[in-house]
């Protein structure tokens, strides 16, 4: 089969490698989609857990080809050849401290498919059975933002109650659109989604009733004091950039006693200054939200549910050995939002 394989950071072939066979509780997944994000690029760094020689893809939707010797899905269902699938590529140990407190995506021996082991970037992914959940039905358009939703539903029961609560999100890639979704189906009063690329907040409003703000990337501090000037204070206050220099802004646009959010992913060497006395005297709270391990079924249910559209988000499609050109239009292309995969 053909792969995407890195043999080390910044370096990769798509090449033919050796398609895996199904032991004992697994299965063999013909993949049909797979996103990427700004994660792939971390990963293309060496950052993220990554693990080499590498396959990476942790967005991936399929289709059974081969069912292990007792295997069945993450609700413990049956699979048959040729159901559609989505691959929850986040698992934990199931015995450390964190894992044993139920609180599983804390674990010390955290691993993820596209990661730590091959993931969706090739024509077949190896996946415990307990990993795949059926996606019989949903749109594949839809189906493959199954784990950035997944995601997503975590930090809801991370943020919860969210009723009458102000919120403003910064961010307008692919996961800053869903979450502005799921923020409205949590019962947020309000939702300002904020970015400098008016494209994206474009496609944003078309999906869901949200307040839009136009932010001046040179100059995040004053767009920041615009925008409280437009929408005031927000209660919850959630970063989906992942630039430090917006990170560092947050206290700016929150109301005192307010709820900071920490989830787009910086490179693990930024270092911001915030001031202990503010967040002192002003009650803030800071938080990391950062992946989820068990909730697939919730991103499902929201998807069957209505409330999750993603008409117009894929902007871009790849077959996998155009690799390298997806890459570059993940990196600079200011008209791709979501960038998928296929066979
Ligand atoms: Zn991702
Ligand atoms: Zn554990």
């Amino acid at each position: 089969m053909r792969a995407v394989v890195y043999d080390q950071p910044g370096s990769f072939t798509v090449r033919d490698v050796p398609t895996p066979e199904p032991g004992s509780g697994d299965v063999l997944v013909r993949t049909t989609a797979a996103g990427m994000c700004g994660t792939d690029l971390h990963l293309h760094e060496g950052q993220f857990l990554a693990n080499f020689p590498l396959t990476p893809g942790h967005e991936t939707v399929g289709e059974v080809a081969a069912v292990g010797a007792d295997a069945t899905d993450g609700d413990g269902g049956a699979l048959s050849v040729g159901q559609q699938v989505v691959i929850n590529p986040n698992s934990s140990c199931r015995a450390c401290a964190y894992c044993t407190e139920e609180r599983p995506w804390l674990c010390e021996s955290f691993a993820g498919i596209g990661s730590s082991t091959p993931g969706g970037f090739a024509d077949y992914v190896l996946v415990p059975g307990a990993q795949l959940f059926d996606a019989t039905g949903i749109d594949l358009d839809l189906a493959v933002f199954a784990e950035p939703s997944a995601c997503i539903a975590h930090l809801m029961d991370r943020l919860h109650p969210l009723t009458g609560c102000s919120v403003v999100v910064f961010g307008a890639g692919p996961t800053g659109v869903l979450l502005t979704q799921f923020l409205r189906m949590a019962g947020a009063s309000s939702v300002v989604l904020a970015d400098p690329n008016e494209f994206k907040l474009s496609v944003a409003a078309l999906l869901s009733p949200i307040g839009t703000f136009v932010m001046n990337r040179h100059d995040v501090p004053g767009s920041m004091a615009a925008l409280v000037e437009k929408f005031g204070a927000f209660d919850v206050v959630i970063d989906a950039t992942g630039k430090a220099a917006v990170v560092e802004s947050l206290p700016q646009v929150a109301r005192n006693g307010g709820r900071i959010v920490y989830y787009g992913v910086t490179d693990e060497s930024d270092l911001v200054s915030i001031s202990p006395f503010e967040i002192f005297r002003r009650e803030l709270t800071i938080m990391g939200s950062f992946t989820e391990v068990d909730s697939f079924p919730d991103a499902l249910a929201a998807f069957r549910s209505g409330a999750i559209r993603t008409d117009g988000l894929i902007t871009h499609r790849y077959p996998v050995q155009d690799y390298g050109d997806a890459l570059e239009a993940l990196r600079g292309d200011r008209t791709a939002h979501k960038i998928v995969i296929t066979p």
